[in-house]
């Protein structure tokens, strides 16, 4: 017979044997996710913490490919500002539960890929001291602009200012979100591509009707108008209406 609770104590000597443990055996630290780091020291300051991306997504990274963190803004092949997709319609901006995005829009408008020219986000900014990592902003974006990212290091001395990400921090190439996310970046790429074929495909179906339509317009014209010159060349030609002269000249006994 179990005793009552048993499970709790168990759990707690558990615990214990690893509070205990830890001061003998490095392997019981709780900071073990930091064993990837090629010194294999745990980081003593802020500073020492691994920044650069590359080392955050080293193959021994404990972060996984269905990971996420906080999101970052995607942009296509080149510079970043000349290429991002956020349009900043600021939909993810009202939809966000905590309010922990702010969004400028720009005053000018700006063509990206050979598309219409669109705004684009002056400032986009967001808390992530606030955000709850839901992922809503991403659900919410029709433009496919927003994902989450996976970087966890984040830690920063600075409390406010340096947990407060500006556009340029949250800017992420598509190639980064592929090395982060290749399946859910795969799946989305193909979407795009998709829907755009799917466009194109009903813009040409669309101009093709058109096209036929003004042809079957202008065959019917030119067929009444064809009828119409035949029925008058079939009517006898009338004779010309007396003119004045030759009234006078009746009258005249002409
Ligand atoms: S993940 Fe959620 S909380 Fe964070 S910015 Fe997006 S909508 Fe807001
Ligand atoms: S990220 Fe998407 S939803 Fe948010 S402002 Fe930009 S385009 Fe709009």
């Amino acid at each position: 017979m179990s005793l009552l609770g048993g499970g709790i104590f168990k759990g707690m000597a558990v615990t214990l044997r690893n509070f205990v443990g830890s001061y003998f055996d490095k392997e019981r630290l709780t900071t073990k996710e930091y064993a990837w780091r090629t010194d294999d020291k745990l980081p003593e300051r802020a500073g020492d913490y691994p920044k650069e991306e590359a080392e955050q997504l080293s193959d021994t990274t404990t972060v996984t490919h269905y990971s996420r963190n906080f999101p970052m803004l995607l942009h296509d092949e080149g510079e970043p500002m000349d290429t991002v997709r956020c349009v900043a319609c600021q939909i993810c901006e009202r939809e966000c539960p905590p309010q922990c995005i702010y969004i400028e829009k720009s005053k000018d408008k700006m063509e990206r890929g050979g598309n219409k020219a669109q705004f684009y986000p002056a400032t986009f900014d967001i808390d992530v001291s606030v955000c709850m990592s839901c992922q809503i902003c991403v659900e919410v974006c029709p433009f496919d602009a927003i994902v989450m990212n996976s970087q966890f290091e984040l830690s920063t001395p600075d409390r406010f200012g340096g947990l407060l990400l500006r556009r340029d921090d949250l800017l992420k190439s598509n190639d980064y979100y592929h090395k982060i996310h290749p399946e859910e970046a795969a799946a989305r790429d193909k979407r795009i591509a998709d829907e755009k074929a799917a466009k194109e495909a009903k813009k040409k179906a669309a101009e093709e009707a058109k096209k036929k339509a003004a042809e079957a317009k202008a065959k019917a014209e030119a067929e009444a108008k064809a009828k119409e010159e035949a029925e008058s060349a079939e009517k006898p030609a009338e004779a010309p209406a007396p003119t004045h002269t030759d009234a006078k000249k009746e009258d005249n006994g002409e």
